[in-house]
């Protein structure tokens, strides 16, 4: 999967999610790796890989479709389709394999069922309640009626309880993580006094680090995995263990040249040069999923200084201001992300720039031409 046709690359380092799904497990102990998207825009083989090199046994994506394809890798352990069956090929294609699926209303369970009878199996179920988040799930005071349903129906074996946290990354509204943990935990109690042996399963990377009562029976790490610190811009930023980075992304500069004082640059002259100053045309765009809402915000790194981006983005080209960076010539290699030394851009800054958050940062420039990188120092780890 590729959208881009200049020279930029995305550069993944399979070994620090390797080294952070470690370290997140050292917290948990024992984390279901969240994979989902691509594994946030890394490479869904190459991340599982990483991961069960790691120790994971079990890994999470979203779709049924996606479970298919990681079927097709070399990952052999055991898969979570957090979506569960929505597609009508689903069912069957999830009781063939044995995936294990999200599910959130009964009609998937009665579906489930059916597909496992003809399949000659029982398939494995995580039972979803929606403690809070308001999207999928059954409601956690009608986890009497989902235990008889899930009983009463011969081909799928409830194994997971499951809930999603709304808030966990934000240390102002603990009242609210506590709440869900609560009523979570009030459905859990259900369904094992009603004889289900299922693991209780709440933590995303944020409630890993913060709420350590909610770890339960398996943890859900997911954007820690990619590097990204999940309290970023809160009071609690940096509260979470040491994680690297694994995506990089650079390109290449095209042509440096003066901007006259009082001079604009790019579509629709947004900038105008209040010095005489000199500029760098690199290959990015928007194109690149590179966001064009970075337009006189963002900044890359060359030559291990940061330089602003002057004007507009273009589809596959954007100014910045290198002034300050007097090698800076053709040909010369561009972070937009990562990059080596302390100025190193991590999308957490780039997200604050573009007026996101770390993982649509990462889910989208991962949509590039990948290339990875095999010595990552966190590898031997
Ligand atoms: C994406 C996802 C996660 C991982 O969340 P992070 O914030 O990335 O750690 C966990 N559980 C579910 C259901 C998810 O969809």
């Amino acid at each position: 999967m590729s959208i881009g046709y200049n020279h930029l690359v995305t550069r993944v380092r399979p070994g620090a999610i390797a080294h952070n799904y470690k370290v997140m497990n050292a917290l948990g102990g024992n984390g279901c790796a969240v994979i989902k998207s691509d594994a946030y825009g890394h490479g869904l083989a190459v991340a599982a890989e990483a991961l069960a090199g790691a120790g994971a046994r079990t890994v999470a994506v979203g779709t049924v479709g996606e479970a298919l394809d990681l079927g097709r890798t070399s990952f052999t352990g055991r898969v979570i389709a957090l979506l569960g069956p929505q597609l009508p090929e689903d069912y069957e294609a999830a009781a063939r394999k044995g995936i294990v699926c999200f599910c959130a209303r009964r009609e998937q369970l009665e579906k489930l069922s059916e597909a496992g009878v003809r399949a000659g199996r029982r398939v494995p179920v995580a039972l979803k309640f929606d403690t809070g988040m308001r999207r999928l799930g059954f409601p956690p005071e009608e986890a009497g009626r989902v235990l008889e349903k899930v009983l009463g129906l011969p081909g799928v074996e409830a194994v997971m309880a499951a809930s999603h946290l709304a808030v966990a990354d934000d240390p102002d509204q603990d009242a609210f993580v506590r709440e869900q943990g609560a009523r979570f935990a009030a459905a859990v109690s259900v369904l094992r006094a009603g004889g289900l042996r299922v693991e209780a399963t709440l933590a995303n990377s944020a409630a890993i680090v913060a709420y350590p009562e909610l770890r339960l029976d398996m943890q859900r790490p997911g954007i820690a995995l990619y590097g990204a610190d999940p309290f970023w811009g809160t009071a609690a930023q940096g509260r979470g263990p040491a994680l690297e980075p694994a995506m990089e992304v650079l390109t290449r500069v095209y042509q440096v040249h003066d901007l006259r004082q009082g001079e604009t640059i790019s579509y629709g002259r947004t900038f105008t040069a209040g010095r005489d100053m000199r500029v760098a045309i690199i290959g990015a765009g928007y194109a690149d999923a590179w966001s064009r809402g970075l337009s006189n915000r963002g900044l890359v790194l060359l030559h291990g200084l940061r330089a602003p981006v002057v004007g507009r983005v273009c589809m596959q080209m954007t100014a910045v201001d290198v002034t300050d960076v007097p090698q800076a010539r053709a040909g010369d290699r561009v972070w937009l992300l990562g990059g080596p030394g302390e100025n190193s851009i991590r999308s957490e800054e780039l997200a604050q720039w573009w007026g996101t958050i770390s993982y649509e940062v990462l889910c989208l420039l991962g949509l590039n031409r990948r290339e990875y990188i095999l010595d990552s120092p966190g590898e031997n780890e």
